[in-house]
């Protein structure tokens, strides 16, 4: 593609874009089809021969697009904030154009540099302990994955030194019954099986209870097991709960494990003194994760692992063939040696343009008035004889059913699976379900960037109409 057929079809590109954002409010959030209706209207083969740029753009609008969903959107409330933005697709766009792989510092200075600069300047907007080291990660999965390898090899470690011999089967770790699945799929990945993760109860605003953590491991030291570490979250991903870190680093102490804290979609909200104290404790940890590309509304595979022990990750993953032998620097960092993967993208220049762009109070404002939003929803569901909170809302989730005067509470589940059903059919607004303590629950995440008050208050006035609607 020469220069000139870049620039074209790049404005091209831009300006369907631009139209896409500008008409999200009159486009269905969800598509209207059904499983394998792109599917069968593709080629079966792809073609020998290469087309042309405009006929292939024509045909994205025409065949792809309609069957995304728009994520983008402003009645996107289904899962948390990961609706991206302008500035985030803008700065992808750089990043993909350069195209630089941060195999080694020495394969891209900026984009090494520029991830150590990015993580300090949010460590500082979080609060963090401003030793931690920080590495970005596609996903929070991934960040949680490394971080649960780097506390096996710290027990590892420890347990060699002391001389007992350490042994692979015997591992164990700890969450909340309500910890996102990503941190029991680390001991799947790991091979040390679904069992190894023991999920521990929550009480009943859904927070994970330290006395229950304690009693587990110790059952599990009684039988021989080998304890490494806690998965702590703050805001959970069915209910936005927070674990009690400050108690559990206590527990986490007197055993010798790790603690890792996942605060994947809550974590901007460290940057708000007035929500200071959910994060209560988090300089313990020995990792934390908060994922960009929800809240801060960078494009989809952003999410930052800090570590006050970077040490341990080198130790578990450090491993240079001679063919990515470079000068010892100490300033030249190789993210390949705290990590898995060898290849990486430069995920640094979203986050420090959107950091740029949005600057500390831009991203506070936003955050607050969200929260606000999703505190006045809540404060109307709780008013509402017919409806009910159905938990605590301590950033911008709330979790509500359709609980009607005389309906029995054995017809309330597909009740409220009904009226879901009508709101994400009606075209303006996508919502997701969850299980608390065993009800049907409707989830209203709110957190996208193009969201406005009055969406929040339509999806209320909708939330009513479908509802009586289902009643008569
Ligand atoms: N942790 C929490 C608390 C989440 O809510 C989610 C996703 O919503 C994840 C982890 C997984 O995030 P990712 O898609 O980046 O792996």
């Amino acid at each position: 593609m020469s220069p000139e057929e870049f620039r074209r079809a790049g404005r091209e590109v831009i300006d369907w874009l631009a139209d896409y954002q500008a008409g999200l409010d009159d486009h269905p959030v969800l598509p209207d089809v059904s499983p394998g209706a792109l599917a069968d209207k593709l080629p079966p083969a792809a073609p020998d021969y290469g087309e042309s740029i405009e006929e292939i753009l024509e045909d994205f609008g025409l065949q792809i697009e309609p069957h995304t969903v728009a994520w983008r959107h402003p009645g996107f409330m289904a899962y948390f904030a990961a609706g991206g933005s302008g500035p985030g697709a803008l700065a992808e766009t750089l990043a993909a154009g350069l195209n630089n792989v941060g195999l080694l510092w020495k394969a891209s200075p900026a984009l090494a540099e520029l991830e150590q600069v990015t993580l300090r300047w949010l460590g500082q907007w979080l609060e963090l302990p401003p030793e931690w080291f920080g590495i970005l990660h596609e996903t929070a999965s991934e960040a949680s994955l490394h971080a649960v390898i780097a506390a096996r090899e710290s027990a590892r470690q420890v347990d060699e030194t002391a001389g007992k011999g350490f042994s692979l089967d015997k591992v164990v770790m700890y969450a909340s019954e309500h910890a996102h699945m990503s941190i029991e799929k680390t001991m799947l990945a790991l091979g040390q099986g679904r069992d190894a993760c023991r999920k521990i109860a929550a009480d009943a605003e859904f927070r994970m209870r330290p006395e229950a953590l304690e009693e587990a491991v110790e059952r599990d030291l009684a039988a021989g097991l080998r304890p490494i570490a806690v998965g702590a979250t703050i805001g959970t991903t069915s209910v936005t709960s927070v674990d009690p870190v400050d108690r559990i680093a206590d527990v986490c102490e007197r055993h010798g494990l790790w603690l890792h804290v996942d605060a994947a979609y809550a974590g901007p909200c460290a940057m708000l003194p007035e929500l200071r104290g959910r994060f209560a404790g988090i300089e313990r940890a020995d990792s934390f994760l908060v994922n960009p590309h929800k809240w801060m509304w960078a494009p989809m595979g952003c999410s930052a692992l800090y570590t006050a022990h970077p040490e341990e990750f080198r130790r578990a993953f450090s491993l240079t063939p001679d063919y990515l032998r470079t000068e010892e620097d100490p300033r030249a960092v190789n993210f390949m040696e705290y990590s898995i993967p060898l290849g990486r993208r430069f995920k640094a220049l979203k986050l420090w343009l959107l950091m740029r762009y949005f600057g500390r109070e831009g991203y506070r404002s936003i955050l607050r008035e969200q929260i606000g939003w999703a505190q006045e929803l809540a404060g109307r569901v709780e008013a509402h004889t017919d409806f009910e909170l159905m938990a605590p809302a301590p950033f911008s989730l709330v979790c509500l059913r359709y609980r009607p005067e005389g309906l029995p509470e054995a017809d309330l589940d597909a009740v409220n699976e009904r009226l879901l059903t009508a709101i994400n059919a009606g075209g303006e607004f996508f919502l997701s379900p969850t299980r608390l303590h065993g009800r049907y629950v409707i989830r209203v995440a709110i957190g996208n960037l193009l969201t406005q008050q009055r969406h929040v208050e339509r999806l209320w006035e909708l939330l009513q109409e479908e509802a009586a609607r289902l009643a008569r």
